[in-house]
Formats: structure tokens, C-alpha cells, sequence
């Protein structure tokens, strides 16, 4: 049984002006991901990528269609429901989204305190996720005493904090240096190997696609107009 699971699904928004056709984000996409995989999706700009992404980590809900995730459907679920699946989903961003006035330290603590776990539990957890991105000596730094690289991975600690199954990346390379990107990328993909964490990487970057994806999802107009093997995709006449 696929992980993410996408049947039909379709996000409409009403016409800008409320008068003309619905504005179709994402039209009639039908996509599975499997536990451990690591798919790219790609295509240009208002394709509908972010809008299938944020359908996933139920931040909005489709127009039709299903979504499983675990086997379990989240259309139609109660807010409270909702967050449950959301402690299982983890999200990198392109602008990091970190909380400034917060230290590091309190930045990925922040969703554990959220998820209610105690004063010891959250002190143990930040210091192990820290170590892992290599952020120790920065615990009480601020996001802006930091680097775009060292930003992200503290993205990275902060999505993974809860042991998510599921890690989102939208555009999470786009912000930095090729040197940066191939370190946040490293990092990343031994959270995949290393965690078997699941991950869904949206890019327009065909480089990240080669360097991490195993499988890769094409858009256009709100289609997924491919998905396979990345060498198989990319390998078409
Ligand atoms: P991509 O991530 O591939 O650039 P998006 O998913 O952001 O594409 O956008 C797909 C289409 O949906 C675009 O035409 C965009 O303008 C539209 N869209 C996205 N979010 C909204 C929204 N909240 N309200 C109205 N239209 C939206
Ligand atoms: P092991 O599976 O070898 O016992 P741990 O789960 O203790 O390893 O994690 C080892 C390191 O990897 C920890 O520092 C932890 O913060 C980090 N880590 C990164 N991603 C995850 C994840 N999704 N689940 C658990 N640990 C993770």
C-alpha cells in the first residue's frame, strides 16, 4: 500500500474576479508514493505544485478527489483529526520560515511543545536533532546570525522533530549557493536513508531532482503529466 496516496484529486479556486471559470490548481491527479521514497516533483512556475503539497500536509482541503496517507483518508477529517496527521508530516521551505525572535534551540523545540511533550523529553530530542544537522554550537544563536545553509538545516531539525514518516520540501534549495544546496541535500538524503523518512521535493532545479529523487512527478496546468523512475523519465526521446 503506497504511503501518499492521491486519487482524482482536483483544487479549484473561485475566478479572481469571482465572475469567470474556477481557476484549476491542481486538475484530476492521480499519484502514489511509496515508504522510502523520495519523489521530485517538477514544472514551471503556477503548475500547481505547492498547491498539491499543501493538499498532502492537509493545510487546505481538495475540491474533490481522495487522499490516503497511511491508509487513511484526510478529506473530510475534523480540524483536531488534521493535526494528528500534520504531527506526521514534516515541511522545509524555500524562505526557511523560521521564527527570528526565537533562538535556534527554541525553534525546534517549538513543535514538540506543540505536540505536548514534557520540559526533559524536548531538551533531549533538540540537542540529538541538533547534533545531527551539526547546529550544536549555534543552540542560541538567532536565525539571522546564520547562514542561508545553516537557516535551513535548522528547517530541517525543526520538520523532523516530531519523527515525522513524511518530509515536504518546497523549493527548499532555491534560496541558496550550489555549494549550500549540495550540503542541505546531503543532509537530506541521509534522512532518507538513514530514517527511511518519505519525501516529497518539489524543485525547479533539475539538478536537486538528479542528485535526490528516485522518482519524479511532471506537472503542467495542474497535471501530472509523467511520473517514473527519474532515469526513465528523463531518459525519454
Ligand atoms: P507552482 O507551485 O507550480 O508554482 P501553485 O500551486 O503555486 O503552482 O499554483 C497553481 C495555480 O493555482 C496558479 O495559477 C496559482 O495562481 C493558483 N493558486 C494557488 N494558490 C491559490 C490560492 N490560494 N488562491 C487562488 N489561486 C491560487
Ligand atoms: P537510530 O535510528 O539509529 O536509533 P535515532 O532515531 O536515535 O537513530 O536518531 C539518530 C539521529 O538522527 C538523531 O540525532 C535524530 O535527531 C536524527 N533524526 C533525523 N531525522 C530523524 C527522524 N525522522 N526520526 C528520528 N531521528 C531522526
Amino acid at each position: 500500500m503506497a504511503l501518499v496516496s492521491l486519487a482524482n484529486v482536483t483544487k479549484s479556486y473561485p475566478s479572481p474576479d469571482r465572475k469567470g471559470p474556477p481557476l484549476v490548481a491542481v486538475d484530476d491527479v492521480s499519484l502514489d508514493i511509496e515508504a522510502g521514497e523520495v519523489t521530485g516533483i517538477i514544472g514551471y512556475s503556477g503548475a500547481g505544485k505547492s498547491t498539491l503539497v499543501r493538499l498532502v500536509n492537509a493545510l487546505e482541503p481538495a475540491t474533490s478527489g481522495s487522499i490516503r496517507i497511511d491508509g487513511r483518508e484526510i478529506t473530510g477529517l475534523a480540524e483536531r483529526e488534521l493535526r494528528d496527521i500534520r504531527l506526521g508530516i514534516g515541511m522545509i521551505f524555500q524562505q526557511f520560515n523560521l521564527f527570528d525572535a526565537k533562538t535556534v534551540r527554541a525553534n525546534v523545540a517549538y513543535p514538540l511543545k506543540v505536540a505536548g511533550w514534557s520540559k526533559a523529553a524536548i531538551a533531549e530530542r533538540v540537542d540529538e536533532l541538533l547534533d545531527f544537522v551539526g547546529l550544536a554550537d549555534k543552540a542560541r544563536s538567532h536565525p539571522d546570525q546564520l547562514s542561508g545553509g545553516q537557516k535551513q538545516r535548522v528547517g530541517i531539525a525543526r520538520a523532523l522533530a516530531t519523527r515525522p514518516a513524511i518530509l515536504l520540501a518546497d523549493e527548499a534549495t532555491s534560496a541558496l549557493d550550489p555549494e549550500t544546496t549540495h550540503e542541505v541535500l546531503t543532509l537530506l538524503k541521509r534522512v532518507n536513508e538513514e530514517h527511511g523518512v518519505t519525501m516529497i521535493v518539489i524543485t525547479h532545479e533539475m539538478d536537486v531532482i538528479q542528485s535526490i529523487a528516485t522518482r519524479v512527478a511532471v506537472m503542467d496546468g495542474g497535471r501530472v503529466i509523467e511520473h517514473g523512475p527519474v532515469f526513465d523519465v528523463f531518459s525519454d526521446p
